[in-house]
């Protein structure tokens, strides 16, 4: 079969939930028997994604083979469920760059370098790639930020000239808009709808569909409204009310019709009927009241809640399969070094502290990890969170504030997280971390093993620092098991506390591999404890 593109444009305003809209309208693809995958274009002019800050771009998802990519990619995979690869996101640095670096290497013999054909050669090239590494048949694209912005044009540029290259039935494009809602009135507005449409059909694109997105109802006169002055056939306006319940997306999208609606537009037949009994049940779980825990998070940009968005959705995963609503208390880890915020960890039942880089707050989160482990509070530390609990725990053992990372303490005597010898000289030359999926030997009859019941896991990574292997004797004689070991032995993926009813630290972070009809199995166990401690049956 011919690969399929359907394109995702933002118009109005962005952060209206355009990658979920994508994600779910995968699922209803894949539901029906097709191999979908998805991509994010990202117009800006960043060439690695991995180096931008969580406050302005929310989390750094990791992909199995590395890549560092945008948010939303974990959404394709947490509702597609996928394995996503590096081909799946790229920015206008990326292209950009390849294009720069092919000229000065003299590929264009001597020819005019422009956006056109040039950059959008790049991109499309770019584009068509997915479908060849990973053999999709429909690929879901999404382009970063609104219609209207200066850095999208050379992508949304490429996009129309997809449509004369390879066919009417083998591209739809999607556009996501808003509609603000005037309380005066009471009535929501569909006007900037209707400039944005105006604005994509001047660059050359007609939307086949669009989604309305709103935090009111949509009624059918303002779909068959913005269906005329849009040009689009009234079926393929669709209102999306803002839902409390991100895994209904899908469900109300089938249940307006998208996913038979796309196939038709494409020219296809659906291999198989949707079975949405698993996605239903989660839903009817999520409404249901269920007892509630509140588990601390203690990072450093909790103000922006996006910068853990799979933290959360994995605890969320976990809630659902053990029936419980977890309430997550956003806990800045520089202000429990200045005494503010302890109100919120003294009335958790479980502490989480996720990854991290630098060193501002980490004392804060070392005295959340001593707090749990002084008074048996369940504590789960991924990444960063599992090197705090050990230079926690390296405190206690030789009595000193000393221990410390060398990533925070060059000079500290007791290294206990450090650079492994053979990757010194490469990390002062700019390098290099250990990225995405690595293998993970479970020790029997610790904690996480019953955890996971298998003996060897893969999981995603993304640090440059380890435990220090000349501390493993000391620590583990004190009463820190290291469960889960590199099969070469050389590095230790998870360690947990013995004499503690729940006190685990990945290397990896789990939090990546979580599904919300396959919760991660240590979130499960973290959240288990959790439930203990609060006496919840
Ligand atoms: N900063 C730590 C390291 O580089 C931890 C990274 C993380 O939490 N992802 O090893």
């Amino acid at each position: 079969m011919t690969t399929k593109y359907i394109f995702f444009t933002g118009g109005v305003v962005s952060s209206v939930g355009k990658g979920v809209t994508a994600a779910a309208i995968g699922r209803l693809l894949k539901e029906r028997g097709f191999n979908v995958t998805a991509q994010k274009l990202d117009p800006y002019i960043n060439v690695d994604p991995g180096t931008m800050s969580p406050y302005q771009h929310g989390e750094v998802y990791v992909l199995d083979d590395g890549a560092e990519t945008d948010l939303d990619l974990g959404h394709y995979e947490r509702f597609i469920d996928t394995s996503l690869s590096k081909v799946c996101n790229f920015t206008s640095g990326q292209v950009y760059a390849e294009v720069i670096a092919k000229e000065r290497r003299g590929d264009y013999l001597g020819g005019t370098i422009q956006v056109i054909p040039h950059i959008t050669n790049e991109i499309k090239r770019r584009i068509m790639l997915v479908s060849k590494e990973t053999g999709a048949e429909l690929v879901l694209v999404e382009i970063g930020g609104t219609v209207g912005d200066i850095e999208s044009l050379p992508f949304l540029e490429a996009l129309r000239q997809m449509r004369s290259d390879i066919g009417r039935e083998n591209t739809i494009y999607i556009h996501v808009t808003w509609l603000p809602h005037i309380g005066a009135t009471d009535e929501l507005k569909t006007k900037p709808t209707q400039h944005s449409v105006a604005e994509l059909r001047s660059i050359g694109i007609a939307p086949d569909m669009i989604v309305a997105r709103s935090d009111h109802e949509v009624g059918p006169d303002l779909c068959d409204k913005i269906a005329l002055f849009c040009d689009v056939e009234k079926k393929a306006v669709v209102p999306m009310v803002t839902t409390p319940i991100l895994y209904e997306v899908p469900l109300i999208l089938e249940n307006a019709g998208v996913g038979d609606y796309l196939l038709k537009r494409a020219g296809l037949t659906a291999r198989q009927q949707p079975d949405w009994t698993s996605w239903q049940a989660l839903i009817e779980k999520v409404g249901h009241p269920r007892p509630k825990v509140k588990v601390a998070l203690v990072g450093k940009y909790v103000e922006l809640h996006d910068a853990y968005m799979s933290v959360r959705e994995a605890l969320n995963h976990a809630g659902l399969q053990l029936g419980v609503e977890v309430e997550i208390q956003w806990v800045h880890s520089v202000e429990l070094e200045k005494g503010r915020g302890w109100e919120e960890v003294r009335q958790a039942d479980g502490i989480l502290v996720p990854g991290g880089f630098g060193s501002r707050g980490i004392e804060g989160k070392l005295q959340a990890a001593k707090y749990a482990r002084e008074n048996s509070v369940p504590y789960f530390g991924l990444c960063l969170g599992m090197q705090l609990m050990v230079v926690d725990f390296a405190r206690k053992i030789y009595n000193s504030e000393a221990p410390n990372s060398t990533e925070f303490d060059r000079g500290t005597p007791y290294p206990v997280i450090d650079l492994m010898p053979d990757q010194r000289g490469v990390v002062d030359m700019g390098g290099t971390m250990r990225l995405g999926l690595y293998p993970c030997v479970l020790q029997e009859g610790s904690i996480s093993a019953k955890a996971y019941q298998q003996p060897l896991v893969h999981e995603r990574h993304r640090h440059r620092f380890e435990l220090n292997n000349a501390f493993r004797d000391i620590l583990s004689q004190n009463g820190m098991r290291f469960s889960g070991i590199s099969p070469d032995g050389r590095l230790v993926e998870i360690a947990e506390l013995v004499d503690h009813p729940f006190m685990i630290g990945t290397q990896f972070h789990p939090e990546f591999l979580s599904r919300p009809n396959r919760p991660h199995p240590l979130f499960v166990a973290f959240l288990q404890a959790v439930k203990q401690r609060e006496g919840i049956k």
